[in-house]
């Protein structure tokens, strides 16, 4: 059997014949395997979903318990046949929940890696090494360029600026989903044990991840009834990107503007966003994980999506290894970033 009669893109995503199921469909389809939480990924509206117990959570918080019309576990290792072939989920260290799928036929095991990432992160299950003929790989940063700086720190550069700007609240960007509870883990594990202020966003999913038994401290809501008459002076408040477009903002004392992305390596984007402290933390991997990756899973074929997958191809092909560029559409690296 050749690779893509067992799993080929098509518009609505990975699709698989012999299975009859999609991976991290970008269109409603009858029964869809979905990686981890993120909206690109996970979409509400689907026949039959089949995911990590995490990542079904995750969903019915976004979306409510009618995200599909049916829902079923998959535990981490454990083997499910769906009309013959058989898949598993295996921990990708992207967010909590999130997994890389393989599926197995004809003798070959094809991994969908979805979005991962190699770095001990508290937050999210630990990226498990599966060897395989096939290895889809993500490339947000796939380009020599991206090496991300260890997070630690980062977040010192955060608690130092707190010390040199005691009246200015630091208002840090990030994703409600993975980015925002792995910021306030690394502040705790830094030392920061104040309160950290969140905008009402990041309020569910910050809890489910404490409910997870996930200690993230102590997360008041950053309201108007909170931190000095809602100024929060010299505190650290968190929110969703889209929160800094909008009047709430403004009620803050002389905001140190900081935020929380991969992409803060590169300057124009932080100078975009009016970015005063950059933070480079990143849920993905950078190019020396990438590659890294690629050559340890064992893989003669190697499928690049949603990024920059002309470098990976390049590097793969330069090193003897078979690649291609898959073409999926519909993943924002910027939405989960
Ligand atoms: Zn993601
Ligand atoms: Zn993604």
């Amino acid at each position: 059997m050749r690779p893509e009669a067992l799993l080929h893109p098509t518009p609505a995503g990975l699709y698989c014949p012999p299975g009859d199921f999609y991976i991290d469909p970008v269109k409603p389809v009858e029964r869809a395997l979905i990686t981890h939480g993120h909206g690109d990924h996970a979409r509400a509206g689907h026949g039959h979903v089949l995911a990590t117990g995490r990542t079904l959570d995750i969903m019915a918080i976004r979306y409510g318990e009618g995200f599909a019309e049916a829902a079923q576990t998959a535990r981490f290792g454990e083997t499910i046949t769906i009309n013959g072939v058989a898949v598993s989920f295996f921990p990708a260290g992207h967010v909590l929940g999130s997994a890389q799928i393989a599926v197995e036929g004809g003798g070959m095991r094809i991994v969908v890696s979805g979005d991962y990432k190699r770095l001990k992160d508290p937050t999210a299950e630990h990226f498990e090494l599966v060897p395989c003929d096939v290895f889809i790989t993500e490339a947000t940063f796939g380009l020599p360029v991206f090496r991300h700086p260890d997070p630690a720190s980062e977040i010192r550069r955060v608690l130092d600026s707190l010390g040199t700007n005691k009246n200015r609240t630091h208002l840090i960007g990030c994703y409600a989903l993975g980015k925002a509870q792995r910021l306030i883990r690394l502040l705790r594990d830094n030392g920061h044990d104040r309160p950290i202020y969140i905008h009402g966003a990041l309020k569910s999913l910050c809890e489910y991840y404490q409910a997870q038994g996930i200690d993230l401290g102590k997360l008041p809501a950053a309201t108007l009834e909170e931190g000095a008459g809602g100024r929060f002076e010299g505190e650290i408040v968190l929110g969703p990107p889209s929160a800094f477009n909008s009047p709430w903002v403004r009620r803050f004392s002389d905001p140190v503007i900081a935020f929380a992305s991969g992409w803060m390596q590169v300057r124009q984007r932080a100078k975009q966003r009016g970015v005063e402290l950059p933070l480079v933390i990143s849920d993905h991997c950078d190019w020396p994980e990438l590659t890294q990756t690629i050559r340890e899973t064992g893989a003669e074929d190697i499928w690049v999506t949603h990024g920059r997958e002309e470098g990976l191809v390049r590097w793969c092909q330069l090193n003897q290894i078979r690649a291609k560029p898959l073409n999926l559409v519909g993943y924002e690296d910027e939405v989960e970033e």
